[in-house]
């Protein structure tokens, strides 16, 4: 469903996402973890197709159809959701106005659900993101993501900045999006989402723009948090 080739993602005329391949299928958790700077966020930038970042090589293919050229606006019609890493505040904008219009829009009978499980209620009524704290920020920004009811939601460490409380919800939220077969790429630095997610299919390390090293999570994670990221690549490497 998710195919990337050899991809590199430019800023500024600096390379900072370096010939990135990657397959996800439907249905599918990957995660990412990588030290900060390592081009995380400017990967899943390029896999939605903001502007900001210019992609200089390779390709990506979702649902048969090459994308690698297609704007923002258009890979979200192909169902395609990112939930930034730290969402802007929007004054003005309320809340319940971007919810109404993203429910009127996919039309999604199980918003409610949705709202109950990252609890988003007492937010509606504010403007978007202005004065939430980190666990509120995450879990609106996960809302609107739910809501488009995506085919592949890429998460921008959403673990990242939020009491436990907000964390389980949000975690909850994510075996949401994976039970109704949604394809998740989930950005994470410090890990601490990990092990209350129910299945992960593939662990991908990222140093310096490129992906390192990938396998399965009960062989990654483990090596990780107890060495760090170039070292635990290392002892990977050496066979654990
Ligand atoms: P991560 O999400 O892994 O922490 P990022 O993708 O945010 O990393 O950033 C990767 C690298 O790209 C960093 O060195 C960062 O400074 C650089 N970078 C990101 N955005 C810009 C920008 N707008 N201009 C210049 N450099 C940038
Ligand atoms: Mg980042």
């Amino acid at each position: 469903m998710l195919m990337v080739r050899d991809l590199s993602v430019c800023i500024e005329g600096k390379v900072i996402v370096d010939g990135v391949s990657l397959e996800a299928k439907e249905g599918e958790l990957h995660v990412i973890m990588g030290p900060n700077g390592s081009g995380k966020s400017t990967l899943l930038s390029a896999l939605m197709g903001l502007s900001r970042v210019r992609i200089c090589g390779g390709s990506i293919v979702f649902n048969g159809v090459d994308i690698t050229d297609k704007p923002s606006y258009e890979r979200a019609k192909l169902g395609i959701a990112l939930a930034h890493q730290n969402p802007p505040s929007i004054k003005g904008v309320k809340f319940s106005e971007v919810v109404k219009n993203l429910i009127r829009k996919c039309g999604c009978s199980d918003s409610t659900v949705m709202s109950k499980i990252l609890r988003v209620d007492e937010l509606l009524s504010r403007d978007l993101f202005v004065g939430f704290s980190g666990g509120e920020r995450k879990r609106a920004e996960l809302y609107l993501v739910l809501l488009q009811n995506p085919k592949l939601a890429l998460l921008d460490e959403p673990d990242s900045g939020v009491d436990v409380e907000s964390l389980d919800l949000i975690a909850s939220a994510v075996r949401y999006l994976i039970k109704k077969s949604t394809t998740v790429i989930l950005v994470t630095h410090s890990g601490s989402i990990l092990n209350k997610l129910s299945r992960i299919d593939q662990v991908h390390v990222m140093i310096g723009g490129k992906i390192v090293y990938r396998d399965l999570p009960d062989k990654v994670i483990p090596a990780i948090l107890k060495y760090g990221f170039k070292k635990g690549v290392e002892v990977l490497r050496d066979g654990g």
